[in-house]
């Protein structure tokens, strides 16, 4: 928009202490407006006739981009990483200009063979085990959210189960999870029809960091077989969302066997970064798991949306969520010569979201995105030191990834009190909108290294050691300072 100067995105005040040279802060959009403001600043209804892009680019820089909470700020720490880089967002260009919707193979078999293509790639390079991979039973499918992939793979295991006992024994099927593993399980239950009582959330504790003990598992199993009920789900967890806790998947997987169940491992942040060899051991085991799911859109550079699953029985999935009405027949799929991903998924529509992978992986290449992961896990590491140094703060529990956990050192024993001043400073450093960090139950505050600040030229990455030593000594005092 060349007649206009160049649009400020955030406040810019993170920036300027960050001495970074203009780019954005967090401008956390939360911090600087109040709920409804925009239904304040826009008309009631859509205009009659159409309106020039000068107006409409003038409002986005008025009235949305300061509501805007920037995810790709080198200052936004909050959550986990959803991060974009130039590929994944030219993949994304792609798959807007060519505007196909990709559903069965016939409708734009580009589309369908990519995405085989692309999850056969990307299997290989977490080393998943052959039968993840397309040339068998198994192969991988993109769903927009762990959420989506999470609930087919449920879907597929209630299915396969309810084939064998009988559709009536719905409510006797059980489910088993840690209480750290996200909430999106509790939802694929809900929706799924499971029953609420037979939802089986194991409690952990800091004695394993948060990791699911495969006695608690064993126990919970037996005594729901004891009372007649059906144990057919688990979900274990490769870096938990509170903090990155790390499910031991190899003895987990053995007693899902043993009983027959299904086992879905949910690696939605960290399965990035078992691409590295020296953290592919933390999904050991996933060889007992039948279904595997990791967020490129997270941790990969890919833009949102982008959720990768595996499954070793693609059957199990089409045979849960496959339909065939005469308008989507054709020779062939009639014939079974093709993958027909609507019945990998719960829409029939879908993008053409493996352009996007495919070029931040050929782009990039397989070693820059491991220096990528690599180089976070070191500003993360970095930061830990900092922190455990500082008599203030302590680290809650071990860093595995990118994810720093840590708090105020508590001062009184009563939990309250210290929850309140950890929830205080949260709460002084999110509202000066410079910085964003998340929390979580009684470990917090909460920092992921989100990696905006690597910089990207001609698809290379090059680190910017200087900047990122100032991002740290920000971040530091700006919590120090609360
Ligand atoms: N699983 C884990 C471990 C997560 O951290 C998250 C989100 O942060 C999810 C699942 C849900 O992801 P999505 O938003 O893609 O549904």
């Amino acid at each position: 928009h060349r007649h206009r100067a160049p649009a400020r995105v955030g406040t810019g005040a993170g920036a300027a202490a960050a001495g970074t040279g203009g780019r954005p802060g967090a401008g956390n959009g939360a911090a600087r407006q109040r709920p409804g403001y925009l239904h304040n600043l826009l008309p009631e209804s859509a205009p009659d006739q159409p309106e020039t892009l000068e107006q409409v680019l003038d409002d986005v820089k008025e009235k949305i981009l300061p509501g805007v909470t920037h995810w790709q700020s080198p200052t936004f720490f909050a959550y986990y990483p959803s991060n974009s880089s130039v590929a994944g967002f030219l993949g994304e260009m792609l798959s807007a200009g060519l505007g196909i919707v990709g559903f069965s193979w016939v409708s734009s078999p580009a589309a369908t063979e990519l995405e085989t293509i692309v999850l056969d790639w990307l299997a290989k390079l977490l080393n998943l085990p052959e039968q993840f991979l397309s040339k068998g039973n198994g192969g991988g499918v993109i769903q927009g959210s762990a959420s989506e992939a999470i609930l087919v793979s449920l879907i597929a295991a209630r299915d396969k189960v309810l084939r064998s006992v009988g559709k009536n024994s719905l409510k006797k099927l059980v489910v088993y999870s840690s209480d750290q593993t996200h909430s999106s399980l509790q939802k694929a239950c809900q929706i799924a029809g499971i029953h609420p009582e037979n939802c089986r959330v194991l409690m952990v504790d800091s004695s394993t960091n948060y990791a699911l003990r495969p006695e608690s598992l064993q126990e919970a199993v037996s005594h729901d077989l004891e009372a007649g009920l059906i144990p057919f789900f688990l979900c274990g967890n490769v870096g938990t969302t509170s903090s990155t806790a790390v499910d031991p998947l190899a003895a987990l997987g053995k007693i899902a066997k043993s009983n027959e169940m299904w086992f879905h491992v949910d690696a939605a942040y960290a399965g990035s970064a078992c691409i590295c060899p020296e953290y592919r051991r933390y999904i050991d085991g996933v060889e007992t798991a039948n279904s595997f799911n990791m967020n490129a859109h997270k941790w990969f550079l890919t833009n949102f949306d982008c959720s990768l699953l595996w499954v070793k029985d693609q059957c199990a999935l089409t045979e849960a969520l496959s339909t065939n009405p005469e308008y989507l027949k054709n020779n062939a799929s009639q014939a079974n010569l093709v993958v027909d991903y609507k019945d990998w998924q719960i829409p029939l529509g879908r993008r053409f979201r493996s352009l996007k992978v495919w070029m931040v992986l050929r782009l990039y290449g397989a070693e820059t995105l491991k220096s990528y992961i690599r180089n976070h896990i070191k500003l993360a590491k970095d930061f830990e030191q900092l922190v455990s140094r500082d008599p203030n703060f302590e680290v809650v529990t071990p860093r595995i990834f990118s994810l720093v956990c840590f708090r105020l050192i508590p001062v009184d024993s009563d939990e309250k009190k210290c929850n309140n001043r950890n929830r205080n400073l949260l709460d002084a450093v999110n509202s000066s909108g410079k910085l964003f960090i998340s929390h979580t139950d009684d470990i917090y505050p909460y920092i992921s290294w989100t990696g905006n600040y690597d910089v990207v030229e001609n698809f290379q990455f090059s680190r910017r050691d200087e900047v990122e030593d100032d991002r740290i000594k920000l971040l530091m005092k700006m919590i120090m300072s609360h």
